[in-house]
């Protein structure tokens, strides 16, 4: 489903991602490990080409985004993206998160909008919340509504950027016990995270960056139990 091949991007002089291939599968869970300034969340905004690279190419479901051609507002229709911070819209409802993109972007009907956003509230666990403001929600709760927003798109893939490092720790679960059952849906899925246990438990690949490469990738059980680069069992002994 995503296929990045050579792909180099720089801030100024500082070269941030090197040269990097990465594809990831229809219905993969793909979790993204990694000291700070690695390169993960760079790398995670030049999937939808928030960033955009110097060299490389990035295609996402048959559709290459670095063509100077490519209706890029179209193709990032497809990809769900869930922050850090929830980034929600803080004078409108939980509901109404939701349907602003379905009725503004795709032009539907408000009465299906609501349905479909509904739909997705209920999903993440929130369909009592539908009308709170996002001042009432808890962090946890307000990171769902970004969630039950991306999905109300019905993305091909979801990205997401360390959603729960803003959340304090009693809130962490919710939101990952929402992402699992994404996984478990068969949700393709990019996870930037610091949750080796859920990326243990979840991911379908574990990825090790650091210094803006790839430095080693494979199955959780393996990478993050047995990793053969020093750099990695370096990380990981921080971490654990
Ligand atoms: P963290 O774990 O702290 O989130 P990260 O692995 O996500 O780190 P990135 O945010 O991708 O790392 O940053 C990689 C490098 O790119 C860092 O050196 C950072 O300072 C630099 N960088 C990131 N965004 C920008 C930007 N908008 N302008 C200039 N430099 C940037
Ligand atoms: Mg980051």
């Amino acid at each position: 489903l995503v296929e990045i091949r050579g792909l180099n991007k720089y801030f100024g002089s500082n070269h941030v991602l090197r040269d990097i291939d990465f594809s990831v599968a229809r219905g993969e869970v793909v979790c993204v490990i990694g000291p700070s300034g690695s390169g993960k969340s760079t790398l995670l905004r030049c999937v939808n080409l928030l960033e955009t690279p110097q060299s490389g190419t990035v295609k996402v479901n048959e559709q290459e985004l670095t063509d100077p051609d490519c209706d890029i507002d179209a193709a990032r229709r497809q990809i769900g993206m869930v922050f850090q911070q929830f980034n929600l819209f803080p004078h409108h409802s939980a509901l109404d998160n939701c349907t602003l993109a379905l009725t503004t972007v795709l032009k539907k009907k408000r009465d299906e909008a609501e349905r479909i956003a509904r739909e997705n509230l209920e999903r993440v666990g929130l369909a009592e919340k539908v009308d709170a403001y996002p001042a009432r929600l808890s962090g946890g709760q307000q990171q769902r509504v970004a969630i039950a927003r991306a999905l109300s798109m019905d993305p091909a893939l979801m990205l997401f950027d360390e959603p729960t490092s803003a959340l304090d720790p009693e809130l962490v679960g919710e939101v990952l016990t929402v992402m699992r059952r994404l996984a478990d849906e068969g949700m393709t899925m990019i996870v930037v995270t610091h949750e080796i246990a859920f990326a243990r438990e979840v991911a379908d690949r574990v990825v090790f960056m650091d210094g803006g490469g790839i430095v080693e990738q494979g199955k959780p059980s393996t990478l993050l139990s047995e990793p053969r680069e020093p750099r990695t069992r370096d990380f990981l002994k921080r971490v654990l």
